[in-house]
């Protein structure tokens, strides 16, 4: 689908296609264009200044049973995306799906996804790498903590509030380790359908005794 994108920096006008569906299953190009943030970005014509492009979109992978559907607004909840994806895919029986609010955060479940991780359990050790890193220096600001596929080994990547990045491999045996120990509140705590799995879901896993 062809938009009109408005420069906000000269108000140059050109046509943007974007993806409302990105169904890599029919069209696996595609993922790598979720990965490099093509989908989510144009550069100006004009004036070269790259366009940030915020729009809705299903990410479906049927092979992996695998759905996440990106909400740049934030307002939709959890029962009006099961909603939707019943409406547009009937029963999507032993699905998992997720709901995300930036193309960052799509990338890294498909990553997780990709690389056979449940991101329920990264997501809890997330937390683990920012208590050690604020141990170290109780100052550090974080804008976000990511999980990366790298093309050795898989790392944890703490992005500061002055766009620094901290990395660290992920330890495996920690994360067997809160596999055992969370088993049955992350099992309580995931949602028939779509869930919402960030660090405030993390809150909640870690708050009540297991
Ligand atoms: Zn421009």
């Amino acid at each position: 689908m062809l938009i009109d994108l408005t420069c906000p920096n000269c108000q140059h006008q050109q046509e943007f296609q974007i993806y409302p569906e990105i169904n890599v299953s029919k069209e696996p190009a595609l993922k790598n264009m979720v990965f490099n943030f093509q989908l989510f970005k144009d550069t100006c014509e004009n004036c070269e200044k790259i366009i940030p492009v915020a729009y809705a979109t299903i990410y479906h992978d049927f092979d992996q049973k695998f759905i996440v559907v990106l909400d740049p607004t934030r307002q939709k909840t959890l029962t009006e995306v099961n909603q939707e994806l019943e409406k547009e895919f009937g029963e999507l029986k032993g699905y998992t799906i997720r709901l995300v609010h930036n193309p960052d955060d799509l990338k890294e479940k498909i990553q997780l996804r990709d690389s056979h991780y449940d991101d329920r359990l990264v997501e809890i050790i997330k937390q683990y790498y920012v208590a050690s890193a604020l141990d170290k220096n109780p100052e550090l600001k974080l804008n976000a903590v990511l999980f990366n596929r790298g093309l050795t080994h898989n790392e944890i990547v703490l992005i500061t509030a002055d766009q620094q990045k901290l990395s660290a491999e992920l330890n495996e045996e920690i994360l067997n380790h809160l596999s055992t120990l969370y088993k049955k509140k992350i099992a309580e705590l995931t949602l028939e359908g779509a869930n919402r799995i960030d660090g405030v879901w993390v809150s909640h896993v870690l708050e009540t005794k297991h």
